[in-house]
């Protein structure tokens, strides 16, 4: 397996622009990471309305969200508020099948002067009956070890395990270096792998090096993977095990086929019950978003 490097492709979420590194090119999914978004950093001029995301549905997926400045305001149709602050991690779980879903926006506070933030999504497995669930982790994890600082987001790593719920094979690791480090990890067999840069670079064993908003796929084998981080770095190690199924995009829905995104659209666009509680749970100066149709050629 040869190293991979991706650069972002630029999009732009509820008024503000994003890197995107996953889904990129042929790269779709690192195990049921799906979705990589790096919003930030940003600054937000006097007067500005800030991040702004109406309502909006999500299915057979996790929205992960991890704070690295600035403050957001979650809000959902199970009818949970959290706010979200730097350190902290929001993982909202949309369930599986047909009939589950779940619906929320995402704001800055009034005022809010910066934002940046990850947002990942992981898909869920299909064959797993999972229920729709909010989880505000207010801390996690946080360890230093050869010249890193570590924060544990999900999944097992040094001995160390993660509260947060999980429903396939997983890690997520924050990692920081002040000065120049070579990190040395176990990788599982059958894993899939990868290093979000957020600052500084990083390189895997053969040299090939990601500078920030890339996304390396390291080359591993024999039970390690070696990254070479430059002073300063800031990155996200990302891994998890493949899911048995195929996993499909469109807009905000993820399912195992076309039909079933299909059906996704419909069931948002005309009302659904499926995605919780009719309005009122939101602020009311926004406005839900409409889900595109799906493309003919979607595969
Ligand atoms: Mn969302």
């Amino acid at each position: 397996m040869e190293t991979v490097k991706l650069a972002a492709s630029a999009a732009e979420v509820g008024g503000i622009p994003v890197a995107r590194l996953l889904p990129r090119g042929r790269c779709r999914s690192i195990g049921a990471w799906c979705f990589l978004d790096h919003a930030g950093p940003a600054r937000f001029a006097a007067g500005s309305a800030g991040l702004q995301i109406g309502p909006h549905p999500h299915t057979n997926l996790q929205t992960f969200t991890w704070m690295l400045a600035g403050e957001l305001l979650h809000c959902d149709s199970l009818g949970h508020r959290q706010t979200i602050r730097p350190g902290q991690l929001n993982l909202m779980t949309a369930g599986t099948g047909p009939t589950r879903g779940i619906a929320h926006t995402e704001q800055t506070p009034p005022g809010s002067a910066e934002l940046h933030a990850v947002q990942l999504w992981i898909a869920l497995p299909q064959h797993l009956d999972i229920e729709p669930a909010f989880d505000h982790y207010p801390e996690l994890p946080a360890w230093q070890e050869a010249g890193a600082d570590f924060v544990l987001l999900n999944g097992s790593l040094h001995g160390c395990t993660a509260p947060t719920r999980c429903h396939s094979p997983l890690l997520g690791a924050d990692v920081r270096t002040a000065a120049a480090q070579v990190l040395e990890f176990p990788a599982e067999a059958g894993w899939e792998y990868g290093v979000l840069v957020l600052a500084g670079s990083v390189a895997a064993a053969d040299g090939t090096r990601a500078a920030a908003d890339e996304l390396l796929l390291p080359a591993h084998g024999q039970g390690r993977l070696v990254l070479h981080a430059e002073a300063g770095s800031h990155f996200l190690l990302l891994g998890g095990e493949p899911l048995p199924h195929p996993i499909r995009l469109w807009w905000n829905f993820v399912a195992d086929g076309r039909e079933a995104l299909q059906q996704a659209v419909r069931d948002w666009n005309g009302g659904s019950p499926r995605f919780g509680a009719a309005g009122g749970w939101y602020d009311p100066v926004l406005k839900p978003l409409p889900a595109p149709e799906t493309p003919f050629d979607l595969r």
